[in-house]
């Protein structure tokens, strides 16, 4: 019979072993319906997540609402919107009470003596260029001076087809501020011209991501596994799309039969009642997602599926720890 240990000298069980204990619990908060940009392809405004609840303001029933996440289990609250950092009395009480990431745009600085450790996840789009064009605005020369040299911080790089062939000289200038990056796709949710993926544009930008891995290591917090699977949407020989995605809110998941799914997760709106159906857009067409997150936990969920080769389980391996150090699980 084939069992991790016969597949993995000490090294890999040791690595094993410490991922095997962090039984990851997380849920999704839109924190606010609010934002100081409005990116082109943004999935929240796009799908009217915007509109589909009305913001709760009092911060008491927030405090309540998380009491109750933590009660439920979560063990990893993501901090989305909408702008998180436009309400942090709300990501405060997040951050006091549960292990607490949060994605932002980095315009506004948190300021660190309230928020000593919480890791953030700063979008960018790429270049100058596509950063105007798609989101109005430059937006790395200002969070970069926000957050430069801080150990709790890493670009959220939104790869797109006009990013092929010019990836390193964004690792380089995310490098030499001193904070780490990991790559992830973008879905196109509002059509933007150009910024359809091909698949022969696929299969050229998967060479470009490992060999920045292989150039930049202690830049990159990546896998070439997790590069392999974001670019085809195929995993052992399986296609990713509804049937499969582990990242849909648990009480509205009626799929019959269900995949391997992330256990009671649930991306909550601001009205902390309402569901919205997964970890991204509402509406769009499963057949063209490309979210990061959702890919990695496909991975991580499908365990069992990877104890068949060494080689599958390290695969495996790498990814569960490449989420475990964007979510300060694991240090970097
Ligand atoms: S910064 Fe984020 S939430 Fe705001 S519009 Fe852009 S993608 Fe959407
Ligand atoms: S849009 Fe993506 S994350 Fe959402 S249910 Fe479809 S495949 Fe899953």
């Amino acid at each position: 019979m084939i069992t991790v240990s016969s597949l993995l000298d000490q090294h890999w069980h040791e690595r094993y072993k410490r991922i095997s204990k962090l039984n990851i619990r997380s849920s999704i908060y839109d924190v606010t319906n609010q934002c100081n940009l409005r990116c082109k392809g943004c999935f929240f405004f796009s799908s009217n997540e915007d509109k589909a609840a009305a913001e709760e303001k009092d911060i008491v029933k927030w405090q309540a609402f998380i009491e109750r996440e933590k009660d439920r289990g979560v063990n990893l609250a993501i901090l989305i919107g909408g702008e998180p950092t436009l309400h942090l009395d709300r990501v405060e009480a997040f951050y006091k009470r549960l292990p607490t990431f949060c994605a932002t745009n980095g315009l506004i600085k948190i300021p660190r003596d309230r928020f000593p450790d919480m890791m953030l996840g700063i979008s960018l789009w790429g270049d100058e260029a596509d950063e105007k064009k798609l989101r109005g605005k430059d937006t790395f020369s200002i969070s970069s001076k926000n957050y430069e040299g801080d150990p709790n911080v890493y670009y959220l790089y939104t790869l797109t087809p006009n990013q092929i062939g010019k990836i390193e000289r964004i690792i380089v200038k995310i490098r030499d501020v001193g904070l780490k990056v990991h790559m992830q796709l973008l879905s196109n949710d509002e059509g933007v011209d150009g910024f359809n993926w091909q698949p022969e544009q696929l299969e050229v930008l998967r060479i470009e991501m490992d060999d920045m891995l292989d150039n930049y290591p202690d830049t990159l917090i990546s896998s070439k596994y997790y590069h392999e699977i974001i670019t085809s949407g195929k995993m052992l020989g399986r296609t990713f799309g509804w049937d499969e995605c582990p990242s849909v809110t648990q009480p509205l998941d009626h799929r019959d039969p269900h995949p391997k799914r992330l256990i009671e997760f649930i991306r909550w709106a601001s009205d902390l009642n309402t569901m919205h159906r997964c970890c991204t857009s509402e509406t769009r067409d499963c057949s063209s997602c490309k979210d990061g997150a959702a890919h990695m936990s496909w991975v991580m969920v499908n365990k069992r599926a990877h104890i068949r080769r060494t080689q599958d389980l390290q695969n495996w391996i790498e990814v569960y720890e490449m989420f475990a150090k964007l979510y300060q699980f694991i240090p970097w």
